[in-house]
Formats: C-alpha cells, structure tokens, sequence
C-alpha cells in the first residue's frame, strides 16, 4: 500500500448524495464499504468529516445568526455526520471510535493524539469530529491539523471532483487535470484546493495532499494501491 497510516477527509456535502442535504443512506454505506475494504489492506484510518449538509457558520451569519454560535452549530453537525458514519461502519462489522474535539461524553470519547493513534493501531478507524472546537476554521483545516499531528502519510481529501483541475471544469472545457501539483504552483496560480488556512498547514508541515473522487466506488483502494487516481499535491 502507497501509505500506512492517513487521514481522511469527506466533505458533508457528498455525504448528502444526491439529496443535497442530510445524509443520504446509501452514500453513507459506500463510503463505509471502501473504509473497511482499505483497512482490511492494513491500512490506518483517521477520518474528519464536514457538516456542510447541515449547518455553516458563515453561511447562517449572513442569515442573521451569531458566527460563533453558527460555528458551534457546524461543529455540532460534523459530530452528527460523524456518528452517522460510525453506525454504518459497524453495521458492516468496522471497528470505530467517534472521538469529538470537546468534551461531550457519552456521545464519543474527547480527541487526543494519543487515544486516536492507539486505537487505529487496534485496527479501529479513528473519527475525529467536532472540527478544530473552534470557530472561524473549516475541516479542512481541522483535517490539515489532525492529519499532522496523528503523523498521517497524507491527507485524502475526498470530494466530487476527481482531482485539481486549470480551471473549474464545471465552466470551462477546456481545463485539464493536474496528476501532481506543488503548493507553491496552487498559490500562483489561484487554485482552489482548500481555504488558505488549511493549504498553508499542510505545505508547512510537509503534509502531501490527495484530492480525488471517493464518490466513485473503488477509488479509495485503486489510490492506496498506487493507481493515478486524484490529484496529489506536494511540497
Ligand atoms: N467549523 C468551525 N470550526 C472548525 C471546523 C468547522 O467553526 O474547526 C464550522 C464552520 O461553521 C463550518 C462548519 O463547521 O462551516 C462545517 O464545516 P465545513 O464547512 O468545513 O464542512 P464541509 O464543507 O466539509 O461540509
């Protein structure tokens, strides 16, 4: 396998399917059949999910909410995805722990590095929910900050899109898709990989990003097997 231990993020909008919103059942199964099948290669999973289906702060501010509390309110959604998929991966016999960034036993086990990293070595995946706990920062930044310090080998930003494209292929034909890119050419050329937070995290830290399409069946293995999937961002 290309990497032993690895982080990876699902954003909460795919996890909402087709519907768009909430969680969609069948999606929710497909993500939890390719965690196991890739931990059944021996590979250790942490896993930082979105709430985008849910609840975004900045998205509630500018409808009148609090931005801290429409954060906080963010945070909560990403520990409802999160015990979301923690139900469909034991459904399917996955061992799991939802570990939450504050203190809100008994619905998971509060976050240290060290509690995560035990238990992805028992064979569990390791759910990190509740963002960072703090407001104005985005998963991806949680997931830049959780990947370092559970010394992931990369970060596997799954999303939609099967990798960093010229331009948003959605408006423009012509784009092309980049099979490895630096951080430094992301920056040049105004790339949108992730929030500059979170890009700046990883490129500091040496922290190799994959983004690629986990909403195609089979991806998360052909990746982890080595196969030219996604597009990988280095140092
Ligand atoms: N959030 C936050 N701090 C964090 C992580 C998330 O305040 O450390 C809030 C923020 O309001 C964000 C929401 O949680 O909009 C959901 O996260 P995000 O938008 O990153 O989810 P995604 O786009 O991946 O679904």
């Amino acid at each position: 396998m290309k990497y032993n231990r690895i982080l990876l993020k699902l954003s909460g909008e795919s996890l909402a399917g087709e519907k768009r919103n909430g969680i969609d059942e069948i999606r929710l199964e497909e993500y939890a059949r390719q965690i196991k099948e890739a931990v059944a290669m021996g590979v250790q999973i942490g896993i930082v999910i979105g709430g985008g289906n849910i609840f975004r702060g900045l998205s509630g501010s500018k409808k009148g909410f609090d931005r801290v509390k429409g954060d906080q309110m963010g945070m909560l959604a990403t520990v409802i995805n999160s015990l979301a998929l923690s139900s469909a991966l034991s459904a399917i016999g996955q061992k799991n722990r939802v570990f939450t960034s504050i203190r809100m036993e008994p619905v998971g086990e509060l976050y240290s590095k060290w509690k995560a990293i035990e238990s992805m070595q028992n064979g569990e995946v390791a759910i990190i929910s509740g963002g960072t706990g703090n407001p104005f920062f985005t998963t991806d930044t949680a997931s830049a900050l959780r990947a370092i310090e559970i010394e992931a080998d990369a970060m596997l930003k799954g999303t939609r899109v099967d990798g960093v494209y010229t331009a948003d292929p959605e408006k423009d034909p012509s784009a092309t898709r980049f099979d490895t890119i630096s951080f430094d050419e992301v920056y040049n050329r105004g790339l949108q990989v992730m929030d500059l937070t979170a890009t700046t995290m990883c490129k500091e830290n040496g922290l190799p990003i994959v983004v690629f399409d986990m909403d195609r069946y089979g991806n998360l293995l052909k990746l982890l097997s080595g196969e030219n999937v996604g597009t990988l961002v280095h140092v």
